[in-house]
């Protein structure tokens, strides 16, 4: 059966990560979650105070110079049985979901240096095809030639809503009001920095799911991945 690249972007929240998931476990594919090596990274940076409410240049320049020390990488967790993220081999799946890297990982994404790193770690994830990625510039820059290429979007309020239950379902202390913000904020800092903004590519086929059910497009989106396996063969 042959193999095709799924390249999955668009703005935060928008139930990418959940789709992708059963996407890839349906095709038997591999699932890589870019938006977590971002994160990883935005927690290097807080934990060795890179960053802050201070002079933030500086403290981007002291993060540039340290990135060969930051390793990124995801193994197996055997009681999940899901890839999960480590950083310098601890694992961090849990802490990088907090606000607090949600409302400082925008600034770390739109380092050049860090985006040149992670970017061509994620290229060679994907080499034997096979593969679910999803994060904001995969159909445009990581994989441009991905046979299947999906952009998903949705009102930030709906979008707010999901990620606002997912943080008090872990425990977090937050309101609706913050996480909005930090929403509209990503969505802003994302889509107009310079290095790989986040933006359709021209051949992506656009997935609003404001008011479509995620089992819905699941299945939509299952079809056309079919379809394409099918003409390749
Ligand atoms: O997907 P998630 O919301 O966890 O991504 C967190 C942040 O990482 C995004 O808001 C964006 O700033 C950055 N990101 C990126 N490029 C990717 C994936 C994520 O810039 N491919």
């Amino acid at each position: 059966m042959p193999k095709i690249i799924i390249a999955i972007d668009g703005y935060s929240s928008t139930g990418k990560s959940t789709v992708a998931k059963r996407l890839a476990e349906a095709l038997g594919y591999l699932y890589v979650d870019t938006g977590a090596m971002y994160r990883a990274v935005t927690l290097y940076a807080i934990e060795n105070g890179f960053v802050g409410d201070g002079d933030g240049i500086e403290d981007f320049q002291r993060l540039k110079l340290q990135l060969p020390k930051v390793a990124v990488a995801f193994r197996k967790d055997p009681k999940s049985n899901q890839f999960q993220i480590h950083l310098n081999d601890k694992n961090v799946e849990f802490k990088i979901r907090t606000l607090e890297v949600s409302r400082q990982v925008s600034k770390i994404a739109a380092i050049p240096e860090v985006r040149e790193k992670l970017v061509e770690q994620q290229q060679k994830m994907g080499v034997e095809k096979g593969i679910v990625m999803d994060g904001r510039d995969i159909g445009t820059v990581v994989f441009p030639d991905a046979e299947l290429k999906l952009f998903m979007t949705a009102s930030a309020e709906k979008r707010a809503q999901r990620r606002y239950k997912e943080l008090l379902e872990r425990g977090d202390e937050v309101s609706y009001d913050e996480v909005l913000k930090n929403v509209q904020e990503r969505d802003y800092l994302d889509s107009t920095r310079e290095t790989s903004p986040l933006r359709k590519a021209d051949d992506a086929i656009v997935f609003d799911n404001s008011d479509m059910g995620l089992e819905e497009q699941f299945e939509r989106i299952l079809d056309f991945s079919h379809r394409i396996i099918e003409k390749r063969k």
